[in-house]
């Protein structure tokens, strides 16, 4: 029968001494006992590393669980099927949990003072006991790789709060999916238990429409004594605005800042009035004064308090929801149709046909439909 030690991998040594005696003799003794113990090795063996379910997942956001939120928010923004599928999945355990949120969207061209004033505007709403998540689109970082909006890591007060979730833009995939990915990423936000949520985006390019079709307010940074053309903001981006914020409005700058938002004041009155029924407006901040700040809160609270009277709040909702589902269903449809094996070359072929007038255009259509 083999001893208890040698059952746990232990060996006694067995060779008795030649020549006890001897001052150079050796003691029987027992051999080192392994690093680790053969009843964890053992174990371990038969473990295999556990992953977390979306079930878990879902448990642990809507319990305030960050580590968890973060690991949702990668599974949203990982171009895996199968992560895909898990996301999916907890998006759908946690939806009951979503929409109790402000949602506040952030635009202006780069060095307008975006990141300043949302340390600031977010260091305002931490005081006042609110959980703030702030996530961002930026449209530079999927063509480049490097982002406009820069490290968030820069808003250090918020970064270093538990009730502040800073979360950069995903970086891969078209305008449309990391749209998606952010929305899906607010929900989670939401769920979690953050009330206000600020979605950051770039005055450049298409991305503020995308912005501006997630939140409920759009508060669009200006500086004073930079034409518009200068500032890269067009007439459209204006016209989506809620509150438009003269942003460094102090030292020297801050004469040139009132009389800018007199005219963005008056500019925003030649703008159809719209559906909120609430009247945009012009302001004047300073991100690092921190001036304006509370009046910009205030602003938001009666926008919110005006919509959800008349009712626009919960229609704005809804109809960002239904164009969201028709847009993604437009571009998977395409995105399906165009991967149909031939189907490029049949395209090439009709077009062909058309050029050359020996087919007409619905038929054309048709035949590329049917087959
Ligand atoms: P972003 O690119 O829009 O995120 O802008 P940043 O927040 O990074 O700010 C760009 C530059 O403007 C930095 O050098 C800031 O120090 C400066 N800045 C930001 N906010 C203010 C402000 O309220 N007043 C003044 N005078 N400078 C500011």
């Amino acid at each position: 029968m083999e001893s208890p030690n040698e059952d746990r991998g232990i060996k006694n040594q067995k060779e008795p001494d030649p020549n006890p005696k001897s001052a150079l003799s050796v003691n029987p003794g027992v051999a080192d006992a392994p690093a680790i113990s053969p009843y964890i090795r053992d174990q371990r063996k038969t473990l295999t590393r556990k992953e977390t379910t979306a079930e878990e997942l879902a448990e642990g956001i809507v319990s305030g669980n960050r580590t968890h939120l973060s690991k949702a928010i990668t599974l949203v923004e990982s171009n895996l099927e199968a992560h895909n599928d898990k996301a999916q999945a907890i998006l759908e355990l946690v939806m009951p949990k979503v929409g109790n949120s402000v949602r506040i969207g952030i635009t202006g061209v780069p060095g307008v003072g975006k990141s300043t004033f949302i340390e600031s505007f977010g260091s305002y709403l931490l005081e006042k006991n609110h959980k703030l998540a702030v996530l961002a689109i930026d449209p530079s970082s999927q063509r480049t790789k490097g982002s406009i909006l820069g490290d968030k890591t820069r808003m250090e007060i918020l970064s270093k709060s538990a009730n502040a979730f800073i979360r950069p833009s995903p970086s891969s995939g078209s305008l449309g999916g990391v749209a998606r990915k952010t929305r899906e990423s607010m929900y989670l936000c939401e769920a979690a238990g953050f009330d206000t949520i600020i979605i950051e985006t770039v005055g450049v390019g298409q991305s503020e429409t995308q912005v501006h079709s997630m939140v409920d307010f759009f508060l669009l940074l200006m500086l004073a004594g930079a034409g518009d053309e200068l500032q890269g903001i067009k007439r459209g981006i204006m016209e989506m605005a809620d509150l438009i914020a003269i942003n460094k409005a102090d030292g020297a700058n801050e004469p040139f800042a009132m009389r800018a938002r007199v005219e963005y004041e008056s500019a925003l009155h030649l703008f159809p009035a719209p559906e909120s029924k609430w009247t945009p407006r012009a302001t004047t901040c300073s991100g690092i004064g921190g001036k304006g700040i509370e009046e910009i809160w205030n602003l938001i609270l009666d926008y919110v308090s005006t919509t959800k009277t008349n009712g626009y709040y919960a229609k704005n909702r809804e109809d960002q929801t239904r164009m969201w589902f028709e847009e993604t269903l437009k571009e998977v449809v395409l995105e399906k149709y165009f991967a149909r094996p031939g189907k490029k070359e049949s395209i090439l072929e009709s077009e062909k046909k058309l050029m050359s007038g020996k087919s007409t255009l619905l038929k054309e259509i048709k035949h590329l439909m049917d087959t």
